[in-house]
């Protein structure tokens, strides 16, 4: 399952129901820039190795472009290319001013040691330096990049190129020109859609929730639905989960994970496969991993009333149709995970005007953005009688017809 081909069939399938001009659709379906490079590094016994390395600009209609950089054995061009689109298509149906991009490198970053995973990290943005900028292109942190990977990268820019505003890269740390929230926003962004479109949903006030991934998004996310009063009954990271009808106290689940290395023997719950997980009896299911896992195969076993994505394209279009016929409830990741890039945004003009918010500043715009976002979502897949991925894609076609209409 390519994942290019699946956005790619998510954009066209939007289309028709939206009645959208062929030439804007034809425009983004081609990325306006792709940048792939090799990247030497001195290993710590002295040895070379060469890693490819990716960058994706897929629109600027409506701003730089905007979005993470993963660091994955699996990342390749293709999926590279699907998060640039969907990342278009997120900072549109969120309203912020930035167009859409993605970045990666096919590494598994565990393997290498510190010193390695920094001369990586630097030996990208070398590679990659003329084709930034705070202007230009912003990336962000992603699947395995961390604050610390953002801060080594921004320094090496700094360095190619004398811009002193740490405005190029955000999800820093809060030391290095960072924005208070970042670190929860995507969870917490999450959670804010999730109150805005809960009343469409039939579910109790305290719902049972599974999560697919334990990591920034997932985790964080999980630790807010739980201090909401919603019960995590189940969570995983890749090598597989853990399942407690009663609940997990996640903040616990997370001590273990990092003194054990992984959940399996975690006290009062029993193991649970990445797949099975999927399957539990719950109200909401929140998949925060990967691409592909909820597919044509599995869609039918899905139990959960709303899949809240977290991740970026965990469901395939066949799996969509199954489940808007089953009455499920997708909210889609260019909704769903918006927060990132809305308090990225916001690290980004802080850096740009020497300014910093404050915590409570920026999750109550955060709030108010995603807020009206989820709005104009609702009403435009009831205008359309669709799903919500529909109606979210209507939303931000709007958002980029009107911004090439004012370029014109
Ligand atoms: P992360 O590296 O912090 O965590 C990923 C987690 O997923 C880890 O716990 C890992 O063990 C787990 N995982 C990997 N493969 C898995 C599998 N097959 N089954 C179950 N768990 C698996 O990454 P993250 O930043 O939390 O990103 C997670 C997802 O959220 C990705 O799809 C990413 O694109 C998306 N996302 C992230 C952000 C952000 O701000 N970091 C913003 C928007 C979307």
């Amino acid at each position: 399952m390519n994942p290019f081909e699946n956005a790619l069939s998510q954009l066209k399938r939007a289309a028709t129901v939206r009645k959208t001009n062929p030439d804007l659709i034809e425009r983004l379906s081609k990325a306006e820039r792709e940048v792939v490079v090799s990247i030497p590094i001195t290993l710590d016994d002295g040895t070379q190795k060469i890693y490819e390395g990716y960058r994706v600009q897929h629109s600027s209609i409506r701003g730089p472009h905007k979005g993470g950089i993963r660091y994955h054995p699996d990342a390749d061009i293709y999926e590279v290319r699907a998060l640039a689109l969907w990342m278009t298509l997120k900072c549109a149906v969120a309203g912020i001013p930035m167009g859409g991009g993605k970045g990666g490198i096919t590494v598994d970053p565990k393997k290498l040691s510190l010193d390695e995973l920094e001369r990586l990290s630097r030996g990208w943005v070398q590679r990659m330096y003329p084709v930034l900028g705070p202007k230009r292109d912003v990336p962000a942190p992603d699947v395995n990049t961390t604050p610390q990977i953002m801060s080594w990268m921004v320094d090496e820019y700094e360095k190619l190129t004398g811009d002193t505003t740490k405005a190029t890269f955000t999800g820093k740390p809060i030391s290095d020109g960072g924005s208070e929230g970042r670190g929860l926003a995507t969870g917490l962004g999450g959670f804010v859609v999730f109150q805005a479109l809960k009343e469409r949903f039939t579910i109790p006030k305290s719902c049972r929730i599974a999560v697919q991934g334990m990591g920034n998004v997932g985790g964080n996310a999980a630790k807010i639905f739980a201090n909401d009063g919603h019960v995590i009954i189940a969570i995983s990271d890749s090598k597989g989960g853990i399942v407690n009808e009663l609940g997990l106290d996640v903040e616990k689940v997370e001590v273990y994970k990092k003194e054990k290395g992984s959940l399996a023997g975690y006290p009062e719950s029993r193991e649970i496969s990445n797949q099975k997980l999927l399957e539990i009896p719950c109200d909401v299911l929140i998949p925060a991993a990967l691409e592909n896992q909820i597919t044509a195969v599995n869609a039918k076993s899905i139990q959960a009333k709303v899949v809240l994505e977290l991740a970026n394209g965990p469901t395939t279009p066949e799996a969509d149709d199954i489940l808007f016929a089953k009455g499920t409830f997708v909210v889609p990741d260019i909704l769903a995970n918006a927060g990132g890039v809305v308090v990225s945004t916001f690290e980004w003009e802080q850096n740009l005007k020497n300014e910093h918010w404050s915590e409570n500043d920026v999750n109550d715009k955060m709030e108010k953005l995603l807020t009206e976002a989820s709005k104009r979502v609702a009403t435009r897949s009831e205008e359309l009688k669709t799903d919500l991925r529909r109606g979210a894609f209507a939303s931000a076609l709007d958002a980029i017809e009107s911004a090439l209409s004012e370029l014109k």
